[in-house]
């Protein structure tokens, strides 16, 4: 019932929405269509996934043969652990986020997860394992409860609320005139970027994936908001192995290990403390940060007084 209720209702809502004009659905049918060579191989089996243990072996990319993006890059994501990914804009981060979730094929070496090479599952059963908690979440047309419980079909009404409350948006939503029945999105309730991501995490507790795969947002946000996003993250990483794309470095701190892409390349990685001490790449980056979160505190403090 659920195998057959979650594709249909997916499509009809991709017609939907593309109408409406949301455009990261639009892209997402634009990055299929493009990709049809990334097919399930005939007989393609279920992902089996034990702890979720993830490695990328000796991987090579490039959109178009013109141009390489990624070279060479090798890590390991542990089971349970989590990794964090920075760099540059335009390293590959997000490409990496990409060849996980397979929407494109690598060109050399290969992704396994649990030593299964991604190549060999189904592209369904791949990406039912992973949670994605993207930079932007796209929220249809319909009410909170459904934009949460969309995570799970067969959720309980239950579960949904305590997975709000898990992602700190349950009192946010019961304090709204309709609470849970609330419209949202285009047509709905403007919900703020911060309460968007907490939705999303919502869905994302509800799922459960073995594996979660998270594209912080570039924009800053306030520090109240930011420590509250802080907290549901924590919560849905807890023993779940976790590939976080930062780009606020400040939220990565604690991540098991970093690795710092420059150029599509692995230019070093380590823990917070390892890479501050080798005083390459990720400490200048770290002293950048530092510079700007200061200037922006003092301009805050100028601005208070005026
Ligand atoms: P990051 O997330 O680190 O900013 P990306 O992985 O998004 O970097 O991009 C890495 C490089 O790949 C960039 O030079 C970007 O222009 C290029 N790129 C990204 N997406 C595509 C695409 N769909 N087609 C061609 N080039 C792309
Ligand atoms: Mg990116």
């Amino acid at each position: 019932m659920l195998q057959l209720f979650m594709p249909l209702n997916f499509m009809g809502m991709v017609y939907r929405e593309i109408k409406q004009g949301l455009t990261d659905i639009e892209r997402m049918m634009e990055v299929l269509e493009k990709n049809p060579e990334v097919a399930d191989k005939p007989g393609a089996k279920e992902l089996k996934v034990s702890g979720g243990a993830i490695r990328f072996d000796h991987v090579g990319f490039a959109y178009d043969p013109e141009r390489v993006i990624l070279k060479d890059v090798s890590f390991d994501v542990p089971a349970g652990k989590m990794v964090a990914i920075v760099g540059p804009s335009g390293a590959g981060k997000s490409t990496v986020a990409r060849l996980l979730l397979r929407f494109y094929d690598v060109t050399g070496g290969k992704i396994t997860i649990d030593g299964q090479n991604i190549r060999d599952v189904s592209q369904h059963s791949l990406r039912s394992a992973i949670g994605v908690v993207p930079q932007d979440t796209v929220l249809f047309n319909d009410t909170i409860f459904y934009n949460i419980k969309y995570g799970r079909a067969d959720a309980t009404d239950a579960e949904v609320y305590a997975a709000a409350k898990l992602a700190q948006i349950d009192d946010f939503v019961r304090a709204l005139p309709d609470g849970y029945n609330t419209m949202v999105g285009e047509r709905g309730l403007k919900l703020s970027g911060g309460e968007k991501q907490r939705v999303a995490i919502a869905r994302t507790i509800l799922k459960a994936p073995p594996i979660l795969l998270l594209d912080e947002a570039t924009s800053a946000l306030d520090s109240h908001t930011e420590r509250e996003i802080q907290d549901a993250l924590d919560r849905v990483s807890k023993d779940r192995t976790t590939v976080v794309i930062a780009h606020r470095l400040s939220t990565i701190i604690h991540a098991d290990s970093i690795l710092v892409l420059e150029a599509g390349r692995v230019a070093e990685q380590g823990t917070h403390g390892e890479l501050i001490a080798k005083n390459g790449l990720y400490a200048s980056l770290w002293a950048r940060q530092r510079q700007a979160e200061k200037a922006r505190e003092e301009l805050a403090h100028a601005l208070e007084e005026a």
